[in-house]
């Protein structure tokens, strides 16, 4: 019977220590600590600097005083490839302010070598790599705070606008004495402020709880219905034409898929250049577990090149005085997609259009 439980791959460290005897003794406590850790020894800083390149370490330990450089530097240097990487210092004699020093500079620790043991040797190690996770995951954490607090802004924009032309339409309804138009069109405006509002919700809680939504049973008729009310005014100022059949259902969460296709239509009326710009929704079952929903246009295409980088984000093709945008539509409906576990991808030919399919699980039939 094949054992399918593997041990992880040994830690690397990189040591940095011109000393032979120090190299030795240092990499001997390391490796007899636990044979978790290999040990990669460097004579010179810029040895160590291009191993790290091509080949990253959980830890790096440098000598304080190297002949031909000073060890700071040398951490400065490492801190640039990769921000995150725990460096301890080690030194040959201690001293308050050098230790002081050493932290100020970013290192994760500072050892004296002729008080080195391999039990401190290895909680320095051990603390410093786990510190340095921990801010990793705290810096990943702000960034994507940050990415979906201007997510927030940009598709609010939408259904906003709309409601600001609604508001004015009721006033004409009311000052003309028409007031079924102006029951329709305040509970219009109702409705897409009802699902701003979800909006919201959703990405409060994509930032709080890292991504916990409730997935059921939604129609992708209705994501399209309440996409194209919240972008009523897009489509009527661009006389574009959206097209669309029935469509099935699908498992996932309704703000969350009318935010992403919300995003892909806006996009198909805005990089189009078509007197009459046409955005078709359509539907194709792939295997049982899943059906592909596909946005074509006719606008201006995409390059190949480019097909796989929209997605990024802030990834833009254009200068924002030709097309206005902040380039995180795109990367928003990617996020999306994972969070429902299917795929998003792009085919287009330049100046005939892009199509966007996106795969999605179909809720399961009850046996
Ligand atoms: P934004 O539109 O705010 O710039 P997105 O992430 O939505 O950001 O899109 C990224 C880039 O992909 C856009 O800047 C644009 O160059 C390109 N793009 C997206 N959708 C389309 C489309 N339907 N047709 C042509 N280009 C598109």
């Amino acid at each position: 019977m094949t054992d399918l439980i593997c041990d992880p791959p040994p830690d690397r460290i990189i040591l940095v220590e011109d000393n032979e005897d120090d190299r030795f003794m240092v990499e001997y406590m390391i490796t007899s600590v636990s044979p978790r850790y290999t040990v990669d020894t460097f004579e010179l800083g810029t040895q160590a600097l291009d191993s790290f390149d091509v080949n990253s370490a959980s830890c790096v330990i440098v000598d304080y005083r190297l002949e031909t450089e000073d060890g700071l530097t040398l951490l400065a240097d490492f801190k640039k490839y990769d921000p995150f990487v725990p460096v301890i210092l080690l030194t040959g004699q201690g001293s308050e302010e050098l230790a002081t020093l050493s932290i100020k500079s970013g290192a994760s620790d500072y050892l004296v070598k002729e008080n080195l043991t391999e039990i401190g040797l290895r909680a320095a190690i051990h603390n410093a790599v786990t510190q340095s996770q921990l801010e990793k995951k705290i810096a990943i954490q702000a960034r994507e705070q940050k990415v979906f607090l201007e997510v927030l802004v940009h598709d609010l924009k939408a259904p906003l606008l709309n409601i600001q032309r609604l508001s004015g339409v009721a006033l004409e309804d009311e000052a003309d004495g028409k007031f079924d138009d102006l029951r329709m069109h305040l509970n219009l405006q109702s409705n897409i402020a009802g699902r701003a509002n979800e909006l919201i919700d959703t990405l409060e809680k994509y930032t709080c709880l890292d991504g916990e939504f409730e997935f059921e049973s939604v129609s992708l008729s209705y994501i399209v219905q309440s996409t194209q009310e919240n972008l009523g005014k897009v489509i009527l100022d661009s006389h574009a034409q959206l097209i669309f059949d029935d469509l099935p259902s699908v498992t996932g969460n309704a703000p969350l898929l009318i935010q992403m296709l919300q995003n892909l239509v806006h996009n198909s009326l805005r990089y189009n250049e078509s007197d009459i710009p046409v955005v078709e929704i359509t539907s194709s079952t792939t295997d049982a577990d899943s059906i592909v929903l596909t946005v074509s246009d006719n606008g201006i295409g995409i390059p190949e090149d480019d097909v796989k980088r929209i997605f990024n984000p802030f990834k833009r093709l254009w200068a924002y005085s030709q097309y206005k945008g902040s380039g995180l539509g795109l990367a928003t409906c990617s996020k999306i997609v994972q969070l429902h576990d299917g795929n998003i991808w792009c085919t287009s030919q330049e100046g005939k259009g892009s199509q966007f399919h996106v795969r999605l699980p179909v809720p399961k039939l009850a046996h």
